[in-house]
């Protein structure tokens, strides 16, 4: 991977702060953006802006060839059958929401599970506590051992014949755990259950093929993944889609409407009222086609590369503890040193130039587990290099000295 011309694609690498030239080590919470990505979008409104699908003019028409080529290229990047499976939402946070209320509206009542793991990122917690309030549902959590992966024997024991959904994250977002996702749809198969899969840490990192998976469902979003905010993907297998009730109610989604019936549009259109973010596609395509060109193999590779030498290299630091240990480990990174708070080694490392996040990263249940309030997190992305993983432990050991 040529690393020299790769930074030279995102404008923002080169920025200094506080005097110091920047280590974005934040990809997980959200990714910089390549050149190509704000290219595009700016393209689009200079030139083509319209409205899509309902306009007979030339721009409209155009409009709606990009947003729709769009949808083709995320179906073949995630090798879904049709680009009926794939629809457009706000994030991968929305994504689950709109699968936690229509799944729950058509298939779940009073005393029905949901599984979902110890380490759920929030937005894969909260919308099925919002059903259970609704629905009078339970949710059933796998736990998972001190190096950070989820026990299978108990999440095989986990099921029951009430048992109608598995919901669960690819990676943690704070433990870097790349759960064995593939055996654990099998095994939810195997009960007859299907899976949604949070895909949000796992797009940028690991080439993804839901047909490959047999995923149900797969939500991502396209600033984890070097395009723009405000936008993301559900995709769902077209049996299952067409067995869901709407989520939102509004234009697109409709075929007919009268006062007194509405008739509803059919995939992927039944569940996108309203305008689109029609830019925002664009913008997510091409962050897709940005980073399918340069590969997958190389992107895990570089991703090995700079997780082993990190945890390496940290691992030399006097009272460093390193949260999440698992075998298949992706390239984020959760640690504590010392009794250093980590709100503190954030704000100090800041000052050095040097971007991680601190916190529980909406992962609160997570912590409680780990018996701890917050981690400092560096999670990296493509244009990371070890110089800058040498600058982060040199970062922490002043930082260490100083307590
Ligand atoms: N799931 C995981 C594992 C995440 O890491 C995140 C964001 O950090 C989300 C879901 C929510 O993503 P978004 O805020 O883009 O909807």
């Amino acid at each position: 991977m040529d690393l020299t011309k790769i930074r030279k694609d995102f404008p923002i690498l080169s920025r200094e702060i506080y005097g110091k030239p920047l280590v974005y080590f934040d990809n997980g919470a959200t990714t910089q953006k390549p050149r190509c990505v704000v290219d595009a979008i700016v393209e689009e409104y200079y030139s083509v802006n319209a409205n899509v699908h309902r306009g007979v003019h030339f721009l409209s028409q155009q409009a709606t060839e990009l947003h729709e080529s769009s949808r083709e290229t995320v179906r073949q990047f995630i090798n879904a059958r049709s680009t009926n499976e794939i629809i457009f939402t706000r994030g991968t946070t929305e994504a689950i929401n709109l699968l936690a209320f229509c799944f729950g509206e058509e298939f779940m009542k009073e005393g029905d599970e949901v599984i979902i793991s110890t380490m759920e990122h929030h937005s894969n917690i909260v919308p099925w506590q919002l059903l259970a309030a609704r629905k009078g549902i339970s949710i059933k959590v796998i736990p998972m051992n001190d190096k950070g992966e989820l026990l299978l024997d108990e999440y095989e024991n986990l099921f029951s014949d009430r048992t109608k959904i598995v919901s669960m994250t690819h990676i943690s977002n704070v433990l870097g755990t790349i759960n064995p996702i593939k055996e654990m749809i099998a095994t939810a198969h195997a009960h007859g259950v299907p899976v949604l899969v949070d895909g949000a840490q796992s797009v940028p990192h690991l080439k993804i093929d839901v047909q490959e998976l047999d995923a149900d469902f797969f939500a991502f979003s396209a600033h984890k993944v070097y395009g723009p905010t405000g936008i993301g993907v559900l995709y769902g297998k077209e049996e299952w889609l067409n067995k869901l009730p709407p989520y939102q109610g509004g234009g697109e989604m409709i075929q007919s409407v009268s006062f007194e019936k509405t008739t509803f549009n059919e995939l992927p259109f039944k569940f996108e009222a309203g305008t689109p973010d029609y830019i925002g596609t664009t913008g997510l395509a091409k962050a897709l086609d940005y980073i399918s060109a340069i590969g997958f193999d190389q992107i895990m590779e570089h991703d090995r590369e700079l997780t082993t030498y990190a945890m390496h290299r940290l691992k030399e630091i006097e009272g460093m503890r390193i949260l999440g240990e698992a075998e298949h480990k992706s390239s984020v990174i959760s640690f504590l040193v010392g009794n250093i708070h980590h709100f503190d080694m954030g704000t100090l490392l800041d000052r050095l130039g040097i971007a991680v996040r601190t916190g529980h990263h909406c992962a609160e249940p997570l912590m409680r587990r780990l018996g701890i309030e917050g981690t400092v997190r560096a999670s990296f992305g493509l244009y990371n290099t070890k110089q800058e993983i040498d600058s982060l432990v040199a970062g922490i050991e002043r930082v260490r000295k100083m307590f």
